[in-house]
């Protein structure tokens, strides 16, 4: 995976968490929302079958108690067809009448009416007339000798609504001789549903098969005698049933409603049983509140943590993609660049070498990690090295610059310059130190090349004139201290110029580098310097030596240079290369007046001399005095 198919992964992962947190509150508030939706129906679906219980119960009672009337009344008319309606006969059904009110509370009324429609056993009738009343009318009419229930009308005797059953009884010649009526009140039948507590704006009612209302339960002088065959219950075709449950809005005080109603199968009743739906399902929805508002808690608290969550991993991927995109570039830099990196462990072991240690040290990283830091380096530099490390890990030095050799694995050494500093953890205790390392092999070959050309006669390989200037004051100093001799020897090769007409300048050259040859052979002291003075001149500096020990060497070099036999026709001295030497020696500490002009002076002279008489000789500053002083005397 590369860096940026890596960044992209990643940052779609805080778009997934978030995801993943808005389903699940999706997810718990959707369910609890179903389950509550679902109990509200199943509130919904018990009530119903509570109503459709009471409706159907009620339908029974309203068929028994018609039932148990018309068993009346068939006997009445049995008795009426065959007795007759004689003053007797009407006395004794009088009485009987009597008796069955007062046994049964739901008889509301019983009696006979004649063919004219004048009642013959109500007292409290007569002279009214039933004649005009749509029971009577029916029973005139038809031939039919069942039992005829009437709509809902206002008692003649006490003005009270009642249902009538009613059959006709005929004379004996088969014509249309009166009829046998009982009704039931409406207030029995409301005072019977009274008893069944359905909810306080619940209603049971019973009505008509065409919408006249029978009776009702509460309120039910308010509604009887009422019509609701405009409502739905009987407009409606898909309700047009026996049986069934339905939803509606009343059409009396505008509240929903669940309802159950049914259809009296033999008598034209229909029982309607209804219970206020808000008030139905008021536990449901206080319960349903509470339980949804812990729900949205969870939720908002689920949503809450997400949300954090979210953010951190965000912000955790932000941190780790800066990491390494700094990982990266430190790489970066640390595998391009020339100069080997390192890390040290506390353990003093390569923790991380960076590949140009190849180039550097010849091997490869993976050879070296977990190896010796310090293995490589050259005994004689290791302590101090090793010195610096220390000083950095007791954290007395943060950082620091060493210089050293380092083994390599192809060349036999090679000068390292690493630059070294400490590493903390974030505790800020050290945990080890990386160090930068580079080969300056060239470069110190460059420094001691340059340090040998500043200090070296590029034609005879003797010191040059400043490094014998500089050792001459030294060594002066020296032996004023020490309050030894100085000895100093001057040496010029005889008639050069003859000889480099001669045999040319490059012979010149040579001659010039054999004779700095057998010079610098004489050197026997450590402390002794040749050096080129300058041209064809050479000085010899000879500490810690007396005039007689100067002299011993001057003459060895003279007769050495002269002995080499070099060829040099044009020389008087002999036909070889010779020289002439000037010799001098003094101690500083006693020649207070005197400087390291003076002992070169002397010399020179002494040469000068030496050369005067006759070249291809050594001559002493001392013995130069004498010849002064003879000459002078002279
Ligand atoms: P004398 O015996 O008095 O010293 O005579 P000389 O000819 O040696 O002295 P002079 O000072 O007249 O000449 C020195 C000559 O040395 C002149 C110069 O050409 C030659 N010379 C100086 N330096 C070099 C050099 O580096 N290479 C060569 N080939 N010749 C040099
Ligand atoms: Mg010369
Ligand atoms: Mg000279």
């Amino acid at each position: 995976m590369n860096f940026a198919s890596q960044r992209a992964g990643w940052s779609r992962l805080p778009l997934s968490a978030a995801a993943f947190v808005v389903l699940t509150c999706v997810a718990i508030l959707g369910v609890s929302g179903w389950r509550e939706w679902a109990a509200r129906d199943q509130v919904l679906k018990g009530a119903e079958t509570e109503m459709a219980n009471v409706a159907r119960s009620l339908t029974q009672h309203a068929e028994d108690s018609l039932d148990l009337l018309d068993y009346g009344v068939v006997g009445v008319v049995s008795r009426l067809e065959i007795d007759g309606t004689n003053p007797d006969t009407i006395a004794k059904l009088r009485s009987l009448f009597d008796a069955r009110k007062t046994a049964m509370d739901r008889v509301h009324s019983l009696a006979v009416i004649d063919d004219r429609g004048n009642s013959l056993t109500s007292p409290g009738t007569i002279g009214s007339t039933f004649s005009d009343n749509a029971f009577f009318r029916y029973h005139e009419l038809s031939q039919k000798r069942d039992a005829h229930v009437g709509h809902p009308v206002k008692s003649l005797l006490d003005g009270e609504w009642v249902v009538t059953l009613s059959r006709r009884f005929n004379k004996p010649d088969g014509s249309f001789g009166g009829v046998v009526l009982a009704t039931i009140s409406s207030k029995y039948l409301s005072h019977f549903y009274e008893q069944f507590e359905i909810g306080r704006n619940s209603s049971v009612s019973v009505m008509y098969s065409d919408g006249i209302i029978i009776a009702r339960n509460p309120s039910n002088d308010r509604f009887v005698g009422r019509s609701v065959a405009d409502t739905q219950l009987f407009r409606d075709q898909n309700l047009q049933r026996p049986s069934g449950a339905f939803h509606f809005t009343s059409p009396l005080d505008g509240a929903e409603r669940v309802s159950f109603f049914k259809r009296s199968a033999r008598y034209p009743l229909v029982l309607l049983a209804t219970v206020d739906k808000d008030e139905l399902l008021a536990p449901w929805r206080s319960a349903a509140i509470s339980r949804m508002l812990y729900v949205l808690a969870l939720v908002i608290l689920i949503a809450i943590i997400g949300s954090v969550l979210v953010r951190q991993l965000q912000r955790g991927q932000h941190m780790a993609a800066a990491l390494i995109e700094k990982e990266a570039h430190f790489r970066l830099l640390a595998e391009s660049s020339s100069d080997m990196v390192t890390r040290i462990g506390l353990d003093q072991r390569l923790r991380y070498v960076s590949p140009s240690s190849i180039r550097v040290v010849g091997w490869r990283a993976n050879q070296l990690i977990g190896t010796e830091a310090l293995a490589g380096i050259h005994p004689e530099d290791r302590p101090h090295v090793q010195a610096i490390i220390d000083a950095m890990k007791h954290g007395d030095a943060e950082e620091a610059r060493v210089t050293y050799r380092n083994v390599h694995r192809q060349k036999s050494e090679v000068w390292l310059e690493s630059t070294m500093r400490v590493t903390r953890k974030d505790n800020g205790s050290v945990d080890g130190v990386v160090a930068i390392s580079r080969d300056i092999t060239e470069q110190k070959k460059l420094e001691t090349r340059l340090e040998t050309l500043a200090i070296e006669d590029g034609l005879t390989g003797l010191a040059n004139r400043r490094r014998f200037d500089e050792r001459l004051k030294e060594e002066w100093a020296r032996a004023y201290r020490d309050r030894t001799s100085l000895g100093l020897l001057m040496i010029d090769v005889d008639h050069f110029k003859a000889y480099n007409d001669e045999y040319g300048h490059p012979a010149g050259d040579a001659c010039l580098r054999v004779v700095a040859k057998i010079i610098a052979d004489e050197v026997q002291r450590i402390g002794d310097l040749a050096a080129r003075y300058g041209g064809e001149e050479f000085a010899m500096l000879l500490p810690n030596t007396d005039a007689a020990g100067c002299a011993r060497i001057g003459e060895r070099i003279r007769s050495a240079v002269h002995d080499a036999g070099l060829l040099h026709a044009s020389n008087p001295a002999g036909a070889c290369v010779t020289v002439s030497v000037g010799g001098a020696a003094c101690r500083p500490a006693l020649e207070r007046t005197a400087g390291t002009g003076s002992l070169v002076e002397a010399a020179d002279r002494a040469l000068y001399a030496a050369k005067d008489a006759g070249r291809n000789r050594l001559m002493m500053s001392g013995e130069v005095m004498t010849l002064m002083a003879r000459a002078s005397g002279q």
